[in-house]
């Protein structure tokens, strides 16, 4: 059977993770996967059914029921939680910091981690998250490892929220970010890590286009795409 291509893209919030793997994805035809998405919906569903979400077992049982999916649309990709658009409500201020406190969760990790195999036995993917280098694709074709500084992290998830209708102050977002990058990179299971072997790319100071430009240029190197 034909092993299908990884490009594993890691990073803290903000690096530019989703819209370098975005962009990337449909200049090379690959899939996206946005795992942070995956989390951040296991953490709406557990809202949304009133579950304690410090109850681990309780949300361990609400990842194993909700279904999960990405269809690409006319604005880049839509998030379906039980058939329904969540796109917008799981990018609310909330759920950034219970994303980061359900994704804690091994029982969360393993039923997410077995999705994101599954989902990449569909074809060569483009998959973004926190471990895709060094848990999920562990022998991935690409592993790279976005960072940039915290206030330009900052205000580039200001002006993303900005976008979707949500203001929040610039003070506020470095105050979230920078106690979900600890949170993230101090856990017991799967933490923020650069693998080994990822090629670590500094954003602070470059366009998206810049990221994505480079990126290309080493899968082409690695993949031997044309
Ligand atoms: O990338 P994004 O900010 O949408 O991720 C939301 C949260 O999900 C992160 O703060 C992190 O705690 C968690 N996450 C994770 N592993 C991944 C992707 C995201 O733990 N592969």
């Amino acid at each position: 059977m034909k092993r299908h291509r990884v490009i594993a893209i890691d990073g803290p919030a903000g690096s530019g993770k989703s819209s370098t793997a975005k962009h990337l994805a449909e200049k090379i035809g690959f899939i996206y996967m946005d795992t942070g998405a995956m989390y951040r919906s296991v953490a709406l569903a557990a809202v949304k059914k009133g579950i304690d979400t410090n109850d681990q077992d309780a949300v361990g049982k609400i990842a194993d029921l909700i279904e999960i999916d990405m269809i690409p649309d006319d604005d880049g990709y839509k998030f379906l939680l039980n058939k329904e658009d969540v796109s917008m409500a799981i990018r609310e201020p909330l759920i950034d910091r219970l994303s980061s406190l359900v994704s804690s969760y091994k029982v969360v990790r393993e039923k997410m981690v077995d999705l994101q195999r599954r989902f990449a036995l569909k074809g060569d993917v483009v998959a973004e998250g926190r471990d895709m280098g060094t848990v999920v694709f562990p022998h991935a074709d690409l592993k790279i490892f976005l960072v940039a500084d915290l206030e330009t992290r900052a205000i580039r998830r200001c002006r993303q929220m900005e976008n979707s209708g949500i203001q929040i102050s610039l003070d506020e977002q470095v105050a979230s970010l920078s106690s979900r990058d600890l949170f993230d990179s101090s856990r017991t299971h799967s933490p923020l890590k650069k693998a080994d072997d990822a090629v670590e790319i500094d954003t602070t100071d470059m366009s998206l286009n810049g990221q994505v430009e480079k990126v290309f240029q080493l899968a082409l190197d690695k993949l031997g795409l044309e």
